[in-house]
């Protein structure tokens, strides 16, 4: 699947040198390396896209590869759920491979530095580790136990593996400088012991290797060119290098960076992701307010649209915060394109017509109206829309004192109903509280299909359902779940941002016949209203993806 326009970037810019020159034979391999501790997000789509996409581009491969290196926090469903969300993108990995597939490779490899006299058994505590790697400013302080003998090292690293010594007792360190400016380079620490089973390798390995060791070696074994990662990494690219170097690999891969995609009003945070779900702030992590690929796909977001917007919004080293409005921006384009029309009306008041016929069974007359599923796409054809004497409209669309420049419905005022007839409203019933329950209107029985026979215009075309033939619905409105564009940046604290108002359910929504057949993610456009993404019909029930007002484009003519 290749998408038009090709990714073009430095990353890009590097592969074009490397191919020219030869470097790896021609051969482009790249990975996407998730932790499996929790649900993907959009920051992961844009890591997936550019990880995969620019294999694709360059007729090479990606692998999955789950970075299981962390035993506490991770779990087998996280793994199922990554695989899946890559396969909804659109992409299929050539490869789902893990990191723990190499514990034993990378205990050899620990075992050749140690050999080589650059890595060392360290016997303080992390506390200790961490307050003597100095500073930026100031150089670290050389453990006591950094020149132990290479049979001393040997000899404790394997009784650390065999399960002898406690959690935090001891670690492996790479011996390289503690002086260095880089402070990565400061003797980072490759294994810790963790007497604690790992849910694939189980009991088998009492110490795990951190991020820093496993990472580029894992690179190396799986014959990755181009390794890349976001900019938080950056100033850890000198060890990836380093341990290549020693490990003398040959053809090593390389590292690039770029930048995070980080979205206004949401936070692509897994630790954050997970508060919302555990406090219960939102309903779970495919909630439709959750910027993860489940939550994501079940307000309706095209995956077209995601991997367009990743692509094109650009892949760079500068940190900066895209605007949530584009994203929607491009999820409104595609469904405009593929959305079928459907009416529905959320908020719905009784409109009645005035000496409407009755048919031939004796009943209120039934007329069926042929309407048009998506101007956009004739070959979705046409379907027939009930329309009767009682309908269904939108509460917003009367007002019985209409203020200035409002031209729907109000008394004396004629209005079309979209493709039916032109109306105009004669008088209200109001219930003993004084609130409109029902607008009565005559209609022109020359305007059918929406045309008056001389030609004269209305300022308005409304939406409408048939009463008798309405489905009772619930819909979801979204609003931003987080107020500030940058959550937390006035506290600190993301979630003392959180939009109090992020969903309304709108409970009494009254939609016409043909939405019954929606399948669950399909997404239609509700005339007037926006596009709105069909859930699993236990009852009825639809979550607005985007409103149709392209608020993007308005924000870039504003500047
Ligand atoms: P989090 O902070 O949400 O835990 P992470 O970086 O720890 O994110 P990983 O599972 O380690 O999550 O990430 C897998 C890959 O996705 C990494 O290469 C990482 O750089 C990339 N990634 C994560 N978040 C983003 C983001 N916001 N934008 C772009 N890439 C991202
Ligand atoms: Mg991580």
């Amino acid at each position: 699947m290749n998408e038009p326009g090709a990714l073009n970037n430095f990353i890009t810019d590097a592969i074009r040198r490397d191919n020219e020159a030869g470097t790896y034979g021609g051969r482009i391999q790249t990975r996407f390396p998730p932790e499996p501790n929790g649900f993907l997000h959009i920051g992961h789509a844009k890591a997936i896209v550019v990880d995969f996409g620019t294999a694709e581009d360059f007729g090479g491969t990606c692998m999955l590869r789950l970075d299981d290196t962390n035993p506490e926090t991770e779990e087998e469903a996280f793994v199922n759920s990554i695989v899946e969300d890559i396969e909804w993108l659109g992409y299929e990995p050539s490869e789902v491979r893990h990191a723990s597939d190499y514990f034993e490779a990378l205990h050899d490899w620990a075992v050749q530095l140690i050999e080589k006299g650059l890595a060392y058994v360290d016997d303080q505590d992390g506390e200790t580790i961490s307050a003597t790697r100095g500073s930026f400013n100031t150089p670290g302080i050389e453990s006591p136990f950094r020149n132990r003998s290479v049979a001393e090292n040997l000899d404790l690293f394997e009784r650390m593996r065999a399960g002898e010594f406690p959690d935090g007792s001891r670690v492996l360190r790479a011996k390289i400088d503690m002086a260095h400016e880089n402070m990565q380079l400061r003797d980072p620490v490759m294994y810790r012991i963790r007497n604690i089973a790992h849910h694939r390798t189980g009991e088998t390995w009492s110490i795990y290797p951190t991020y820093d060791w496993a990472h580029g070696q894992s690179d190396a074994i799986e014959g990755v060119t181009h390794s890349i990662c976001t900019l938080e990494f950056e100033s850890h690219r000198p060890l990836y290098d380093w341990f290549l170097e020693q490990l003398e690999i040959p053809s090593p891969p390389r590292q690039y960076e770029f930048a995070r995609l980080e979205l206004t009003h949401t936070v692509t945070s897994k630790r954050r992701l997970a508060k919302l779900v555990a406090d219960g702030v939102v309903d779970g992590w495919d909630d439709p307010r959750m910027p993860t690929i489940r939550g994501l796909r079940r307000r309706g977001y095209p995956a077209e649209a995601i991997r367009a917007f990743c692509r094109e919004v650009g892949t760079t080293r500068t940190n900066s915060r895209k605007a949530i409005e584009e994203l929607e921006s491009y999820v409104r384009r595609k469904l405009n394109a593929t959305a079928q029309r459907r009416m529905a009306v959320t908020r719905p008041l009784k409109l009645t017509l005035l000496d409407w016929p009755t048919g031939p069974d004796g009943d209120p007359l039934v007329e069926w109206f042929e309407v048009v599923n998506n101007p956009e796409n004739p070959a979705d054809g046409t379907r027939l829309v009930p329309f009767t004497g009682e309908l269904w409209i939108e509460q917003d669309d009367f007002r019985e004192v209409p203020p200035p420049k409002y031209f729907r419905l109000s008394p004396g005022r004629e209005v079309r109903l979209r493709g039916s007839y032109l109306v105009t409203a004669r008088d209200v019933v109001k219930d003993e509280a004084g609130n409109i329950v029902e607008v009565r209107c005559s209609f022109d029985p020359e305007s059918r299909g929406g045309t008056p026979a001389d030609g004269r215009k209305v300022k308005s075309t409304m939406h409408w359902v048939s009463a008798p033939h309405a489905l009772d619905a619930t819909v979801a409105l979204y609003d931003r779940l987080f107020t500030a564009e940058a959550p937390g940046e006035r506290t600190g604290e993301a979630l003392d941002d959180l939009n109090p108002a992020s969903r309304e359910l709108l409970t009494d929504a009254k939609v016409e016949p043909a939405l019954a057949d929606a399948a669950p993610g399909e997404v239609v456009q509700f005339e007037r209203l926006g596009y709105f993404a069909a859930d699993d019909h236990t009852p009825l029930l639809f979550h607005r993806t985007v409103g149709l007002r392209d608020e993007w484009a308005s924000i870039q003519k504003r500047g």
